[in-house]
């Protein structure tokens, strides 16, 4: 698997959203991670890269929340 990406590149397909900007991708062949950074690169998703975009998602989620509560008064789901 990871001979083809050697041969081929890797093959990223985004496997979270944490805001607008920002994103988790994944390899499919060699499960390589990368994320967006605060440049918007595509950086190596480190543990500390895990850790700021599990913070970025609940901030994220939460104003997410606060915006439906405030405009629409349908289905928002309370996450944290
Ligand atoms: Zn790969």
């Amino acid at each position: 698997m990871q001979l083809l990406c050697n041969l081929f590149g890797h093959r990223y397909e985004v496997s979270k959203s944490i805001t607008y900007h920002v994103k988790e991708y994944k390899c499919c062949n060699c499960s390589k991670e990368l994320t967006t950074n605060g440049n918007g690169n595509l950086v190596e998703l480190t543990p500390k890269f895990k850790e700021i975009n599990f913070i970025l998602s609940r901030v994220h989620k939460k104003r997410q929340n606060k915006l439906r509560r405030e405009g629409l008064q349908e289905s928002y789901k309370m996450t944290s």
